[in-house]
């Protein structure tokens, strides 16, 4: 049996050691990021070798440097590398290794790669292509579970995909209701469907979303629950027909259909319930001979605490140490253990939980502008450490978030004897993860288990309810502000410096003043969300006075009356230390400690425990000349949002087109963004087609407005 270790790494010890069972020396892990990372902890520990494999943008990421050895598979694109299956294990191949492992997304449930270890003789770490297969699809999925007895949310997955007959079930379903697609995954291809009257467009553009997605049409509909909370159970299965469960997990705080936050075990769940699910997981795992870790998704009504099988994925979740922090059973060398032929070495009454985890999904993403994803250079980065934590991530200071991969940078879990410890030890490694150079979801995730509503039971709405009108960060002015004095003052020293080359004076342009009884005042503006801000700043030596906003006071602008004044007063813990980023900040009489760099590019980045905000500086002439001109230009023009590949073209020259209309869809760090015409008009021109890979600002669509509309 294993063991459990305070930090979330256990122990097993399944060793049995008969015939047949094979040899894994050398291990491929056909993914990048934190799983790949984490797989290769388990093979340190089993003493495995293992291998790394890379794209063009992941050749010094860490999943890289941590393997044994690396093979380079492919262009950035998860196409060109790692979705592409024929690159995979003829990287396997070239570097003999003896299994592979997929991870989790990427190929992780494709019957093409098993088929092709199958036939090249190597160890896939997973189920059978037969249970991929039957559970991959969401309409078989369900049939089998039905013919299983296993409840399934009402509504229709029949053979028929034609419309009208897909019409007519929906009117025995009733509304509302979900169109999902058979093949969809990561929440993408639903559609909720609030009345008949919206049915056949919705029909329509879920079947062409899934088609374009999945490469495949097929849908199945469901009667959508307003309330529903959801539940998982971990299965683990070997090659000798046992089938355990590893108990439950909830994943009910989602966005968007995608989990944020995650725990084991549920609570708030009756023991006959939480006894069924287990019972209904285990079932299917034997139907399916079911070889591997996989987990069987449930969705139970709030309401009426009805629990429906809505799918199994076959494969590891990106949510798994919850599950090992509080049963102590390291899931991925099970999984390897079990595809090399070994029986589990535990039976279902000797795996016990114990405790409560959590875990939070740390994304770069901005919450305050629908989440959309961020990129760039990671300019700081210390992961928090303490008991009952532990940090699963692929990265570390200076790597980089590309566009091509998903947002994910890092997962924190905490583990605690009762579901407030673990509450409270996340919080706390919330609290501790300095992390800087682009906007992340920290504050928000910190928001999301600060409610008192997080100790109620919990449903998929938890977001929806708790931030009706979206979530805010606290004050950015006054970030802004903080980040102004700091340039202030770090100009100001260098220049009393006279360090060559120093930033102020590269802020030459700026405009500096020092009138005799007067403190120094400069001018500058901020970019931010598309727009220049001006600020203005007056003080010296650590005391700032620092106004946000137009300074045109002449009460004609609009904007005058939003300018916002601070009072932030700065010091360095050791002035003379320039290296430490570590500073005191005390604006408009509330203190804060921040980590505060200064980068390249006229940039400034601030983190803390609570915030990570980066700000770019523009003096004021560059702001009459560049930013400034490109904010008009943006306003008859479709540019990209980061670099992508453009999938759709809607419109061609000529086209008469309305304000807000979709233009142009392009896909972004694994996001699709509809990207809408500035204003009315007509196209002008259009410089890019479907396919394309577009630069982060690079012009698409030129747009003649329509003056009559201004
Ligand atoms: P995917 O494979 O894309 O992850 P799932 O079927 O697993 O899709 O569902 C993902 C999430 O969508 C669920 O966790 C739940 O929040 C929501 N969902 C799915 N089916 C329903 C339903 N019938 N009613 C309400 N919400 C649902």
């Amino acid at each position: 049996m294993s063991n459990v270790v305070n930090d979330g790494t256990v122990m097993n010890d399944i060793g049995a050691n008969g015939t047949g069972i094979k040899s894994i020396k050398r291990l491929l892990i056909a993914n990048r990021g934190e799983i790949a990372c984490r797989v290769i902890r388990t093979c340190k520990k089993l003493g495995i070798e293992s291998v790394a494999v890379f794209s063009d943008a992941d050749r010094h990421a860490q999943h890289v440097q941590q393997a044994d050895l690396a093979v380079y598979i492919g262009a950035s694109s998860a196409k060109e590398s790692y979705l592409n299956a024929q690159s995979i294990i003829d990287a396997a191949l070239k570097i003999k290794a003896d299994a592979i492992h997929p991870g989790y997304g990427f190929l992780s449930e494709s019957t093409e790669l098993i088929t092709l270890c199958q036939s090249n003789d190597v160890i896939f770490i997973g189920p059978s292509v037969e249970s991929i297969a039957d559970m991959g699809s969401k309409i078989e999925a369900k049939a089998i579970a039905q013919s299983l007895d296993i409840p399934t949310v009402p509504g229709y997955n029949g053979e028929s995909q034609d419309g009208a007959i897909l019409k007519s079930e929906s009117e025995k379903i009733g509304y509302p209701l979900l169109i999902k697609a058979s093949a969809g995954g990561g929440g993408k291809g639903m559609r909720i469907v609030n009345e008949a009257s919206e049915f056949d467009e919705a029909l329509t553009l879920a079947k062409q979303e899934s088609l374009s997605s999945f490469g495949d049409d097929r849908v199945l509909l469901e009667k959508y629950l307003v309330r529903p909370r959801h539940i998982e159970v971990q299965v683990l299965g070997d090659s000798h027909g046992n089938v355990v469960h590893l108990f439950d997990r909830e994943c009910s705080i989602q966005r968007n259909y995608q989990k944020v936050i995650e725990e084991a075990p549920v609570s708030h769940l009756g023991d006959e319930l939480r006894q069924k699910l287990f019972d209904c997981s285990v079932r299917l795992g034997k139907y399916l001979n079911y070889l591997g870790a996989g987990t069987i998704e449930f969705i139970v009504d709030a309401d009426t605490q009805d629990a429906y099988f809505l799918e199994m994925n076959t494969r590891l979740q990106v949510e798994h140490p919850t599950t090992e922090f509080v049963t102590g059973i390291d899931l991925v060398e099970c999984q390897i253990k079990v595809a090399k032929g070994e029986p589990l070495s535990f039976s279902q009454d000797q795996i016990t939980t114990t405790g409560h985890a959590i875990e939070a999904r740390l994304n770069a993403e901005d919450p305050a502008n629908n989440y959309m994803p961020e990129t760039g250079i990671i300019e700081l980065y210390r992961e928090p450490t303490g008991e009952g934590l532990r940090v699963d991530s692929g990265v570390s200071q200076g790597s980089e978030i590309s566009p091509f991969y998903d947002s994910m940078v890092a997962k924190v879990i905490a583990y605690g004897s009762t579901r407030g410890l673990a509450a409270q030890r996340l919080l706390k490694g919330l609290n501790n993860f300095s992390i800087g150079g682009f906007k992340t979801n920290q504050e928000f995730l910190i928001a999301l288990i600060t409610r008192p509503a997080f100790h109620q039971e919990l449903t998929t709405q938890y977001i929806a309810i708790q931030f009706p009108e979206g979530w805010k960060p606290w004050g950015e002015a006054m970030h802004m502000a903080i980040a102004a004095a700091a340039y202030a003052e770090q100009g100001q020293h260098d220049a009393s410096n006279m360090q060559a080359g120093n930033p102020w004076q590269r802020k030459g342009s700026w405009r500096v003043t020092e009138l005799s009884g007067t403190p120094a005042s400069a001018w500058f503006c901020i970019e931010h969300g598309g727009e220049l801000i001006e600020m203005s700043v007056q003080g010296r030596a650590g005391d700032y006075r620092v106004r946000v906003g137009s300074d045109n006071d002449d009460g004609a602008n609009a904007d005058s009356a939003k300018a916002e004044q601070y009072h932030v007063m700065l010091t360095r813990p050791n002035a003379l230390q320039r290296d430490v980023t570590y500073w005191q900040v005390e604006i408009n009489n509330t203190r804060v400690s921040l980590d505060i760099l200064f980068t390249e590019n006229q940039k400034v980045s601030l983190s803390s425990p609570r915030l990570n905000r980066s700000y770019s500086f523009v003096t004021l002439e560059d702001s009459l000349l560049g930013p400034a001109a490109a904010l008009k230009d943006s306003s008859t023009s479709i540019r990209a949002v980061m670099p992508g590949i453009v999938t759709d073209v809607l419109v061609k020259v000529g086209d008469k087109i309305e304000e807000g209309e979709t233009l142009l869809v392009m896909e972004a760090m694994k996001l699709i963004h509809n990207l809408p015409a500035p204003c009315a008009g007509v196209v002008k021109d259009v410089l890019c087609v479907a396919g394309d890979s577009v630069a982060d600002g690079e012009m698409l669509i030129d747009i003649d407005p329509d003056e009559s509309q201004d």
